[in-house]
């Protein structure tokens, strides 16, 4: 006979986590809770605010338009991915919502959207939306930290207030097919750049390789998707220099 474990249900919550608090519940989320996951008082759920770790909560109240949950004890603490960036240009907009997805999974510490001199969607970028994708990622992934996603800003007004001692590793498609292996001893902070689909300008190219701070890498002997790179890359530096060993 086989016995089938319920998992837990996760929620995020914009709310205090701690000893005996109490959590109460959107409209949203009270619809989620008992209305679609047809759950009832006493039911225990998983709740993360990305800064106080995950905590088991009981459910107090249970009603159609709210709620109250009562917080029990700390299952996991908050659990901080390493320090790397990940700079991307906006591509299609479900492609973009999988970049933020994808690095949301995979560990980035910050997520940072960037405008390139090729740069096309711009304008139509929802950053409300992508900040919404990385929290349901979060929520999926057993993660307690939620990336901040940033505003949109310009690749050169970014560049002009870096700080040189985050390493960048540039995702340079001029480096393609060449061998190009990341320096593991190389501790500290870092982000990826990943340029969009018609890739870096030559001024943008110039600049990135005259900063020591830079290295350029090749993600291969084939063009990837921005997306794929987005993946690729911080696959590559998790493997690394990342918390996955
Ligand atoms: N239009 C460009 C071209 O034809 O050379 C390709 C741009 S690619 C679709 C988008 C971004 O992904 C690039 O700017 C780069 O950051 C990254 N990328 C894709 N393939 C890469 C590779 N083989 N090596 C390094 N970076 C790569």
């Amino acid at each position: 006979m086989f016995a089938f474990m319920a998992s837990k249900v996760r929620l995020f919550v914009d709310h205090p986590l701690g000893p005996a608090q109490s959590v109460p519940l959107t409209r949203d989320q009270a619809h989620y809770l008992f209305g679609v996951m047809r759950l009832g008082a006493g039911t225990v759920v998983s709740l993360i605010n990305g800064a106080d770790g995950e905590w088991d909560a009981e459910v107090f109240e249970a009603g159609k338009k709210g709620g109250v949950l009562l917080c029990q004890s700390q299952t996991k603490p908050l659990q901080m991915p390493p320090d790397v960036w990940l700079l991307f240009a906006p591509i299609r907009k479900e492609r973009t919502a999988f970049i933020v997805e994808k690095a949301t999974e995979l560990g980035a510490a910050r997520i940072m959207p960037i405008q390139t001199e090729y740069t096309n969607n711009a304008d139509r970028l929802r950053v409300d939306k992508l900040r919404a994708h990385a929290l349901e990622a979060t929520e999926q992934c057993g993660g307690s930290y939620v990336p901040p996603v940033d505003d949109l800003a310009k690749l050169s007004k970014v560049l002009d207030g870096w700080d040189p001692t985050r390493r960048i590793m540039f995702c340079d498609e001029a480096m393609l097919g060449q061998a190009s292996v990341l320096d593991t001893g190389l501790a500290g902070p870092w982000a990826i750049v990943i340029g969009p689909e018609g890739g870096f300008s030559d001024k943008e190219r110039t600049r990135l390789r005259g900063m020591d701070c830079a290295h350029p890498v090749s993600l291969g002997p084939r063009i990837l998707r921005a997306d794929t790179a987005a993946v690729a890359a911080l696959t590559l530096w998790q493997n690394a220099m990342g918390d996955w060993g």
